[in-house]
């Protein structure tokens, strides 16, 4: 991996995005409930729905975050599993990946 500090510029931008749409999500779970009945269970499944975005989103921010870590420490584009270097390709793709392409494969 000889281009970490580009990875690194996308990781980052990719959390900020992430981190901007989980406040935003947060925001919309914080409004108050409509006091109409018929409303308010509109409003509960909608944030039942968020709720369930926000999983997502915390993970995403997770993943994102080891990432970034793994470039601090020097160990990324290395596989957590077998320790073969992770192809370029693969991280241009999926920047988050810890697997090398054989090792996700067989965890399938
Ligand atoms: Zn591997």
């Amino acid at each position: 991996m000889d281009d970490t500090k580009a990875i690194e510029t996308k990781l980052q931008a990719m959390l900020n995005d992430l981190l901007a749409r989980a406040g935003a999500v947060e925001d919309d779970l914080r409004q108050p409930l409509d006091d109409d009945l018929p409303e308010q269970a509109i409003d509960l499944a909608d944030d039942e729905a968020l709720a369930g975005i926000d999983d997502v989103l915390r993970r995403e921010i997770a993943e994102v975050r080891a990432a970034l870590l793994r470039i601090e420490n020097g160990t990324y584009g290395s596989c957590a599993k077998c320790g073969a270097d992770i192809m370029d390709k693969r991280l241009e793709v999926l920047p988050t990946a810890t697997l090398c392409i054989t090792c996700a494969r067989a965890a399938d």
